[in-house]
């Protein structure tokens, strides 16, 4: 059977282009390699939506849904330090549930601007700011399947990845699987966060460093280079009864044998007690790409059990707790960007929304900019909320295909900070949208109005502006205290 939409990749992106298009009368066909939605949200326990603006529109469905299942969400807040060395802590940052805090809390702008993570001084703003969401994976991938179901237009094929496509005179046709017939549709979002689509269609993709010519990018380095940002395999801890420092495995050493060390660690909660753990970065990308999925996979495994003992040695309060569960993926940050109709770039995102021109923003965000690994750069940089133009999502070449999620239309250094996961999310359902639009009205995807995009997407609820639209904020809080009410009155 014939689909109006193709959507390769079911993460964050491919979840909301999915639901944009179903729910706009669209039929739509999701393939996704994994088991299960939600791609690095679930499958890589990257459980958590830090703080910042425009998490609007579907996220805050999500959370609302999350909300009515026991213990699957909570919000969370900077503990005892935020990568403060004189906390008398372990290096990193510890966050704690804050119970008390509602959702809008995590869409105050994250960006520093003129706070500093230095500066004592600053650290009750920063505590009070901070604000995120954390989740239980599994209670997300069910409810992302949920809400696909309901709208009785998706099919979803879990176990299946794209591998080829046909472009004939510049019209994606046909697509092959690894499981199953090719498949065609009028329609497609390469959501799978490596380009894995437009690379196959033949859409000019970028990798690595841009030199600083490419978008006049100040910060950007003289001459291209491969680097990108690094990998982390995400674990998970509980409280144990019975304290001690785990064993290692045979033939993990307990010294570090990579360039980067031992390096820091990140932890939320989860709502019932148990601890995410992002040991800060786990391989460098460049390390990633060379050794491949696989080989990266078991490689930091090794690192994290030897990371986990030294942590258990050093940092005493750790003795009390256990490993219980390693992501089932690696949370990869960065591989292929696709060459689109704008690129996004360091000037947009220092600028913001007050210097940007932009006619076409479908998406705000507000995050620093964000490099793991060696050549690692401050999460700073971006002083005040920024759009991301539909433009971002068009690649060059392929007249029906739309790229969502990490791998659009963005330099390297934009890429670091947009890609937090209910951003990437908002691509997703600007992108089903646009085919919602592009169905409507005969159009190409090129020509779908960026008014009309725009207006369609504030009837979602999706925020366009900052300070968030009063209707908009008004809805969110209204039903946030709703649903806290029925919670605490339970
Ligand atoms: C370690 C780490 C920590 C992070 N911390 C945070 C944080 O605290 N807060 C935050 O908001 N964001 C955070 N992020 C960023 C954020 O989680 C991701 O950028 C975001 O989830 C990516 O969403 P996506 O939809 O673009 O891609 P993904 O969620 O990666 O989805 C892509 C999907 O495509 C699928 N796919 C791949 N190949 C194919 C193919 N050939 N055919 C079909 N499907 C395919 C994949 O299996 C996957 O499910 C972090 C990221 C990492 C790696």
């Amino acid at each position: 059977m014939a689909h109006d939409v193709l959507v390769a990749g079911g993460g964050s992106a491919g979840f909301a282009a999915a639901l944009a298009a179903a729910r706009g009368g669209l039929t739509v066909l999701l393939v996704e390699p994994h088991d299960r939605l939600g791609g690095t949200s679930t499958v890589a326990g990257v459980s958590a939506w830090e703080s910042g603006c425009g998490g609007t529109g579907f996220p805050f469905e999500l959370y609302q849904r999350l909300q009515r299942l026991p213990g699957a969400v909570g919000i969370y807040a900077v503990g005892r330090h935020c990568g403060w060395p004189d906390a008398g802590a372990y290096p990193g940052g510890e966050n704690v549930l804050r119970p008390e805090r509602r959702y809008v809390d995590t869409l105050v702008r994250y960006a520093l601007g003129p706070l500093s993570y230095a500066r004592p001084a600053d650290r009750e703003l920063i505590r009070q700011r901070f604000n995120g969401v954390v989740f239980e994976p599994d209670a997300m991938a069910a409810t992302m399947a949920q809400m696909l179901a309901e709208t009785g237009r998706v099919e979803v094929r879990l176990g299946t990845a794209v591998t080829r496509a046909t472009v004939a005179a510049g019209r994606l046709t046909r697509v092959e699987l690894t499981a199953g017939p090719a498949v065609t549709a009028r329609w497609a979002v390469d959501a799978t966060g490596d380009a894995v689509l437009c690379g196959a269609c033949g859409c000019p993709r970028l990798s690595g460093e841009d030199p600083r010519a490419r978008f006049g990018e100040a910060a950007a380095p003289e001459q291209p280079s491969g680097r990108v940002n690094g990998v982390t395999l995400i674990f998970r801890v509980a409280p144990t009864a019975v304290a001690g420092i785990e064993a290692l495995p045979d033939g993990v050493p307990a010294t570090c044998w990579w360039a980067a060390g031992f390096g820091v660690a990140h932890v939320v909660p989860f709502p019932n007690g148990d601890l995410s753990v992002n040991m800060l970065p786990a391989l460098e990308g460049a390390e990633f790409l060379a050794l491949g999925p696989t080989a990266a996979y078991a490689e930091c495994q090794r690192r994290l059990r030897a990371f986990w003992h030294h942590w258990q040695r050093q940092f005493p309060e750790w003795q009390s707790y256990r490993i219980v569960a390693e992501a089932a993926a690696l949370g990869v940050r960065e591989t292929q960007r696709t060459v689109c109709a704008y690129m996004l770039r360091q000037t947009d995102l220092e600028g913001g929304l007050a210097t940007q021109s932009h006619p076409d923003i479908i998406a705000i965000a507000d995050h620093g900019f964000d490099v793991h690994g060696r050549h690692a750069g401050t999460s700073a940089g971006v002083h005040s909320p920024y759009g991301i133009p539909y433009r971002c999502l068009l690649p060059s070449g392929v007249c029906n295909l739309l790229v969502a999620g990490r791998a659009a239309g963005f330099s390297a250094l934009a890429a670091s900070s947009c890609r937090l996961a209910r951003t990437m999310m908002q691509l997703g359902q600007a992108a089903g949208t646009a085919c919602v639009l592009a169905s409507r009205a005969g159009l190409e995807l090129a020509a779908v109005p960026a008014t009309e995009l725009r207006a369609e997407l504030r009837r979602q609820r999706v925020t366009l502006a900052w300070p968030m639209e009063p209707d908009i904020a008004a809805y969110i809080q209204d039903a946030d205290s709703q649903a806290s009410q029925g919670r605490h009155g339970c």
